[in-house]
């Protein structure tokens, strides 16, 4: 027998089941963006392998170890996009989108990590992000703080997310820290695992960013950026905190949060959860003011998030399934008696669609015997049914209308009866 196929390690389908959750969000989002005026961009998955070095930087978890690069059939390296802002610096590079204008965009898909798979952690997953470019103030800032804020709330998931605040200050101002930061660490060098150590010298800062328990105490007693930033960047850094203030949006400022790609300064934000175990954080991003200018461009100061969708679904589905229900769209079953002519139960249900667009109309193929008919009803969580040619219809009023988790007695209905009842029931 040959062997079965199976979807590739830590790649997941989402079924029909589970998928009306992730359309929730989805349309959730859409919505926001309309609402904050941030328009799409849609960017090719694949990307040169260079743009990811470049951008998100060679001493990254990203292009050191999780990246699906390969060489085409031109010998061109190719790489499945880990991450949307590269692609979308790249995007308006190309196109002069840049040039004297601000840019506010979103995007949504699917991005593809070589990860360890675990809960909450895969290798073809979903982000949906905002992007902003020609703002420099905290202003911008505070607006996507803002946005992603009423997400949670939108979501009912305020009360479980802690917003996480840092600054990483200038390039310059991180230089000198670099060297405090890997002197400490020197001093250190026994306690540091081996991923840091090999970090040390390369990329002291990500030590910072380590999952590992055990060097927890060392980084909380390591030298903070915090206590060496340059005025601009403390300026804009308060800004932004007086702003969230203003919004009545609660934070913590976390010296120790860095952010695991290379781009980033001044502004660095996390939302995090106790929820999802170790892989707790929802929602992460930050300021990268150089790398339009890193990337050819001209210098655009940048702003942007991205929020892991996988993780929002199974916050969303370890909430009470009364609120996931009330999201359901009303749904009606429409089915054919035994001995009846199936077209007519077809042609009601486009009429149906047609004049009910709110309404999910079920309509049951594949005939069978009406008492499965509604055992199959019931399963797809109908309301009402719609039974053509019962056998108490006449003539006159050949559909059968009849509630499915009410005690409430059919009632026989001719077609515009039948629409006038339905559009009253969908009004209460
Ligand atoms: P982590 O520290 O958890 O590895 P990260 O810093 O690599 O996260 P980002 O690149 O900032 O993550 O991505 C933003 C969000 O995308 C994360 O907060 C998370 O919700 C989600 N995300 C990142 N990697 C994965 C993954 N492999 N599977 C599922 N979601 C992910
Ligand atoms: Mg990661």
């Amino acid at each position: 027998m040959s062997k079965r196929l199976q979807a590739v390690r830590g790649m997941n389908d989402i079924l029909p089941s589970t998928v009306q959750d992730w359309q929730y969000i989805e349309n959730l989002l859409r919505q926001l963006t309309v609402a904050y005026g941030y328009h799409e961009i849609r960017t090719p998955h694949l990307e040169q392998t260079e743009l990811f070095c470049r951008s998100i930087g060679d001493v990254t978890d990203i292009v050191e170890k999780e990246m699906y690069t390969f060489d085409d059939r031109n010998g061109d390296s190719i790489t499945l996009r880990p991450e949307g802002t590269a692609s979308c610096v790249r995007a308006g590079i190309e196109h002069g989108l840049f040039y004297h204008q601000t840019q506010k965009w979103w995007y949504m898909g699917p991005m593809f990590r070589h990860e360890r798979p675990q809960k909450g952690r895969y290798r073809q997953f979903y982000q949906f992000g905002l992007e902003a470019f020609g703002f420099s103030g905290p202003d911008i800032d505070a607006e996507i703080i803002a946005f992603s804020a009423r997400l949670w709330k939108e979501l009912g998931l305020l009360d479980s997310l802690e917003l996480q605040l840092n600054s990483l200050g200038t390039p310059a101002i991180r230089q000198q820290y670099r060297e405090q930061l890997i002197a400490y660490f020197q001093q250190h060098h026994d306690q540091l695992d081996e991923d840091s150590q090999r970090r040390l010298l390369s990329n002291p800062m990500r030590i910072l960013d380590s999952k590992n328990p055990a060097l927890a105490t060392l980084i909380a007693n390591a030298p903070k950026l915090s206590e060496h930033l340059d005025d601009e960047s403390q300026q804009h850094f308060q800004g932004l905190c007086t702003l969230l203030d203003k919004l009545g949006i609660a934070y913590v400022i976390n010296p120790c949060l860095v952010r695991g790609l290379d781009y980033y300064t001044k502004t660095v934000f996390e939302w995090v959860t106790t929820e999802l175990g170790t892989q707790g954080t929802v929602c992460a991003g930050g300021r990268y003011d150089g790398l339009v200018e890193q990337l050819g461009g001209q210098a655009t100061p940048a702003f942007g998030f991205a929020v892991g969708i996988e993780r929002l679904v199974s916050m969303l589905q370890a909430r009470d399934s009364e609120h996931r229900a009330s999201r359901q769209p009303m749904v009606l079953s429409v089915m054919a008696a035994e001995d009846v002519d199936f077209s007519r139960a077809l042609i009601l249900a486009e009429t149906l669609r047609s004049r009910c667009p709110a309404l999910r109309i079920e309509l049951h193929c594949g005939g069978g015997r009406l008492k499965n008919q509604f055992k199959r009803a019931n399963q797809q969580g109908a309301r009402w049914a719609i039974v053509v040619g019962d056998e108490q219809a006449t003539a006159a009023e050949p559909f059968m209308f009849k509630w499915l988790q009410e005690e409430t007695l059919p009632i026989a209905l001719n077609e515009s009866q039948l629409l006038l009842h339905l559009q009253s029931l969908l009004e209460q």
